[in-house]
């Protein structure tokens, strides 16, 4: 007896659909990718209960003739290719032929579709399979095309999907890969009649901007590298920016997002020590190959590529990582070596300098054990009779000449002089202590200084709160939206004023004083990847661990120029901390360097 045989192509088509759609995002990857194949240049996406009931796509593209509405929804329909040799010089996205083939065996499909020589469009509707209309009409030049109630013939798939906010962030991530390298073109998203996303044509940078917000267009460097093999371009973050999480990583070739191990590895080799332990540079990056020396054909989805020219690749595209970030540090060296107050005014005509005199402590034994040699000095040494005033770095040459020639008269032995300050490097501040050299890391002193001030803010409910000129309208995927929502009582403790406007979006109206509202964004973010990752475990309870990351936000970064006052004030703020030597991450401050190892 034969038992072979042939599925129904409605059958086919939905084993196939499982492959290439399964979840509404899928669904919505396909259908841009088929607008952009169709030289559209403005792209908007609606969607519906996460795409559950409604993923819609309109483009200004070719449309399609009528014959060619119906037959493109036929498997192994495609324009794109003709004979198999095609498939080694792919310059579209799709090419496979069974999108929409797929797409249209598990949902309810409507279709209008125009060429723009054509004075009429068309409309298919398709369910399951199955067409149950197509006729004439009126409809713009381009596509649109709706797909409603996904899988509703499939119902295990259907059981399958994830709760709203977590489809609509999968659909989130999909429209960045798509967007973020098609910057030339125009798209918007809207979920639920809130508009996203509207994101004008322009360049990457811009794109960036539009998608995580205007802050981010002062994060990165430009890279760009052309060679035979790969061209590259693109954006990478500066290392003061680097996350504790891979999120914002992404690479393309030729306009299509993909994940590739090795150049991951690539572009964080070029990092190299440039970044704290555990922690991610973000990247955007595009590369353009010869399609004949790349395979896509190799998962169904094409997120997953093969090049043929790897390792070279792989060597270019560090070294032109590294060059960006090489450009950078030369820049700030010569930032640290220039700064204006390292200017040295030309000495009068005639003028003779006074011999320098070295100075001593007379009573000054480096071997005298001093009983708070463990434990922090809070008592900052008085300026030396003659001696030379370190904070003075930021005085011309006359006056630090006259700091040592006129030694100021040392003050009555019971007030208390403001420390004696120094930047070095623009990154720690060294002042003396009586049991030593106190070496003090200017970012995390601030940290604790900002992370006693909000705790104890909120524990006392006298939070200060500053009204923002311009409220600041922050967004977030749907699921960190979520998470957000739940920590916002504990901002609201701490000085911020924040109301949720749609699902993804707040409105931040007042903040506390030390926050600058354009780093807003930057910061929820932050705040909110700390806490869905493992340093939670350090603290006692939630707010513990958002005052932590609003205070790493909020304090000064290095490379940040101090004042003497401000410097000074800083230090004060730090010793008055009861916990002055550990950073609310448990990093720590404060390094003494003692009287004998001076003598070292
Ligand atoms: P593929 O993209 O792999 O060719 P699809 O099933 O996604 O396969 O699409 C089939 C065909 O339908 C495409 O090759 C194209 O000719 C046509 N098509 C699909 N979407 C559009 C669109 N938005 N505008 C114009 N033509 C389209
Ligand atoms: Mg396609």
């Amino acid at each position: 007896m034969d038992i072979i045989n042939i599925l129904p192509d409605s059958v086919a088509n939905q084993i196939a659909a499982g492959e290439v759609v399964d979840r509404p995002a899928s669904a919505v990857k396909e259908l841009l990718e088929n607008a952009m194949d169709a030289g559209a240049t403005q792209i908007d996406l609606v969607v519906k209960d996460a795409g559950r009931t409604l993923i819609q796509v309109v483009d200004n593209g070719c449309g399609m003739s009528d014959s060619d509405a119906r037959l493109c929804f036929e498997r192994h329909a495609t324009s794109k290719i003709h004979r198999a040799d095609d498939l080694f010089a792919i310059q579209t996205m799709g090419f496979r032929g069974e999108a929409l083939a797929s797409i249209a065996a598990i949902a309810q499909v409507e279709l209008r579709t125009r060429p723009h020589d054509s004075e009429l469009g068309t409309q298919v509707v398709i369910e399951g399979s199955h067409i149950v209309g197509q006729q004439p009409t009126a409809c713009p030049p381009g596509t649109s095309l709706a797909v409603k109630n996904l899988f509703f013939n499939v119902p295990a798939r259907r059981n399958f999907l994830k709760k709203d906010s977590v489809e609509l962030s999968h659909i989130e991530e999909v429209f960045r890969r798509v967007t973020l390298i098609h910057y030339d073109l125009g798209f918007s998203l809207s979920s639920n009649g809130h508009t996203l996303y509207d994101l004008k044509a322009g360049g990457m940078l811009q794109r960036i901007a539009g998608l995580y917000g205007a802050p981010y267009k002062e994060r990165f460097y430009g890279v760009e590298e052309d060679t035979d093999i790969v061209k590259i371009k693109g954006f990478v973050g500066k290392p003061e920016y680097a996350r504790k999480s891979r999120g914002e990583q992404y690479l393309f070739v030729n306009g299509r997002f993909i994940k590739h191990p090795a150049l991951n590895a690539a572009v964080e080799k070029a990092y190299a020590d440039m970044l704290p332990e555990r922690s991610f540079p973000s990247y955007f990056i595009g590369l353009q190959v010869d399609p004949a020396r790349i395979d896509i054909n190799i998962h169904p989805t094409k997120t997953e590529v093969k090049f043929v020219d790897e390792s070279a690749l792989f060597a270019i595209l560090r070294s032109a990582v590294k060059k960006a970030l090489g450009q950078f540090t030369l820049a700030t060296e010569l930032e640290f070596n220039t700064p204006d107050e390292f200017n040295i005014a030309p000495a009068p005509k005639g003028y003779v300098p006074p011999q320098p005199r070295i100075s001593y402590n007379p009573d000054y034994n480096p071997f005298r054990a001093t009983p708070t040699q463990t434990r922090l000095s809070l008592e900052f040494q008085r300026p030396v009779d003659g001696g030379y005033v370190a904070a003075s770095a930021a005085a011309s040459l006359d006056d630090t000449i006259d700091d040592m020639a006129q030694p100021e008269p040392a003050g009555p032995v019971d007030a208390k002089p403001a420390p004696n300050c120094l930047q070095v490097q623009g990154r720690y501040i060294v002042t003396p202590l009586t049991s030593g050299l106190a070496v003090i890391d200017q970012q995390r002193a601030h940290e604790r200084v900002l992370y006693d001030r909000l705790t104890s803010s909120a524990e006392l409910k006298t939070a200060h709160s500053q009204t923002l000129m311009f409220p600041v309208t922050c967004r977030f995927s749907a699921a960190d939206a979520d998470l957000f929502g739940e920590l916002t009582p504990d901002l609201r403790d701490c000085g911020f004023a924040i109301d949720a406007i749609g699902q993804c979006t707040f409105v931040v109206t007042a903040t506390p004083p030390d926050i600058k509202d354009s780093e807003l964004q930057a910061c929820f973010d932050q705040m909110l990847s700390d806490y869905k990752g493992a340093t939670m475990q350090k603290f006692a309870n939630r707010s513990q661990s958002i005052f932590a990351t609003l205070a790493r936000q909020m304090a000064v970064k290095p490379g940040r120029l101090l004042g003497l006052e401000e410097m000074q004030q800083l230090v004060a703020d730090l010793f008055a901390c009861p916990v002055a030597d550990t950073a609310p991450n448990g990093k720590k401050i404060i390094t003494i360097v003692k009287p004998e190892d001076f003598l070292k």
